[in-house]
């Protein structure tokens, strides 16, 4: 619920004009997108490659020592 700021009617939210006084309501800003989990996800994913990676250069240069 939304009280209106100019009589105090109580309004539905996404009302956008008070029907009583004909205030106009501030629009409430948009919910940011809930990407911090998905970010951090993404972040330890690729952590988890680049540590792959940087192991199999690993596995192949001591692969090399000790092959050659
Ligand atoms: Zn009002």
């Amino acid at each position: 619920m939304v009280k209106c700021p100019t009589c105090g009617t109580e309004l539905r939210d996404g009302v956008l004009m008070c029907p009583i006084c004909g205030t106009k309501l501030p629009v409430p800003p948009p919910e940011p997108p809930k990407n911090t989990i998905n970010d951090s996800k993404i972040f330890s994913k690729t952590r988890v490659i680049s540590f792959i990676i940087i192991m199999l250069i690993l596995i192949i240069g001591l692969w090399r020592v000790f092959s050659a």
